[in-house]
């Protein structure tokens, strides 16, 4: 009777927090679980955020963990419904916490962690962050703060099982100091993280919106078939221009704003973008973008893009 008690209980792990994660597959052998268009909150766990798998012959390959241990753990037991293999890689796109907090779990799975030299950085074992503020205990239960395996500075390539994998950095700053696309050149799919957005608008607060626009073009160049962003739903190939249309204009509109002498106090009255009005995430993230916006293009000429 003793056994069968432990059996239950190590097997049926009751989380605090119950994710329902069901895998999308976006291509053959590939698959995303795609979070809410929200902010961070106790009701969605954090799940807010786009983390994918690709199955090869060897293992899987995750890119971004999600958000908690616990979000990590329950996409691990949804990826071996599909297949009984290990994770061997996880890669991190950037160091923003929803992408990377489930790392501490494939830590305990063996997987090789992977991620930008701004992890490295800014990563602190120890250190608390706004996921843990916003969920709190309960939820964030088993999440720990692990250091990665390797760090990526410009491009790594490798070959898992039957498939080739580019993890590069395309420009200096886009929506952060560090961000990594994950490409499979063959198949012409691009994991982009939060290079792009769908369905939400974007937060350029740690980023730069000439490099958003560089590393979207560049995207935009390897014609891939599947592009899958950080947040949002949209995998097509068009996948970036919803994110593209928003910072073209926004660049526009504050650059013919700075030419009026718009001060910077009052480009907020200025610069409205009603379209995007309706986008969810307007009221939290718009003013600050078009201030950050502003900060950035003060002294920008159109030399710099050469
Ligand atoms: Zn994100």
């Amino acid at each position: 009777m003793k056994h069968i008690v432990l059996f239950f209980f190590t097997t049926l792990r009751l989380w605090a927090y119950e994710y329902h994660l069901k895998p999308i597959q976006v291509s053959q052998d590939v698959y995303c679980f795609f979070g809410k268009t929200e902010n961070i909150s106790k009701e969605n766990g954090g799940n807010m955020v786009n983390t994918c798998f690709v199955k090869t012959k060897e293992g899987f390959v995750v890119i971004d963990s999600g958000p908690t241990f616990s979000y990590a753990s329950q996409a691990y037991a949804q990826m071996q419904k599909i297949s009984k293999l290990p994770v061997k890689i996880v890669i991190n796109t950037h160091d923003h916490d929803d992408h990377w907090l489930g790392n501490s779990f494939y830590k305990s799975k063996d997987s090789l962690l992977i991620g930008p030299l701004t992890y490295e950085q800014n990563v602190v074992p120890g250190m608390h962050t706004r996921m843990e503020r916003v969920l709190g205990n309960k939820i964030f239960e088993g999440t720990k703060i692990v250091k990665l395996d390797k760090v990526v500075e410009k491009t790594y390539n490798f070959t898992l099982g039957d498939k080739e994998f580019e993890v590069k950095k395309l420009v200096d700053k886009a929506h952060t100091k560090g961000d990594l696309i994950i490409v499979l050149p063959k198949e012409k799919i691009v994991f982009a993280g939060d290079l792009v957005f769908n369905d939400r608008l974007t937060s350029i607060r740690d980023g730069s919106i000439i490099g958003s626009l560089k590393a979207l073009k560049l995207i935009d160049e390897m014609n891939a078939t599947v592009v899958v962003g950080g947040h949002g739903y949209k995998t097509d190939r068009n996948a970036t221009k919803h994110l593209e249309a928003y910072l073209e204009e926004m660049k526009r509109e504050v650059l013919s704003a700075i030419e009026d002498d718009v001060s910077i106090s009052d480009i907020n009255k200025r610069v409205l973008m009603p379209k995007y009005k309706t986008m969810k995430l307007y009221d939290a993230l718009q003013k600050r973008n078009v201030f950050e916006a502003y900060r950035e293009l003060e002294f920008y000429t159109d030399e710099e893009e050469e």
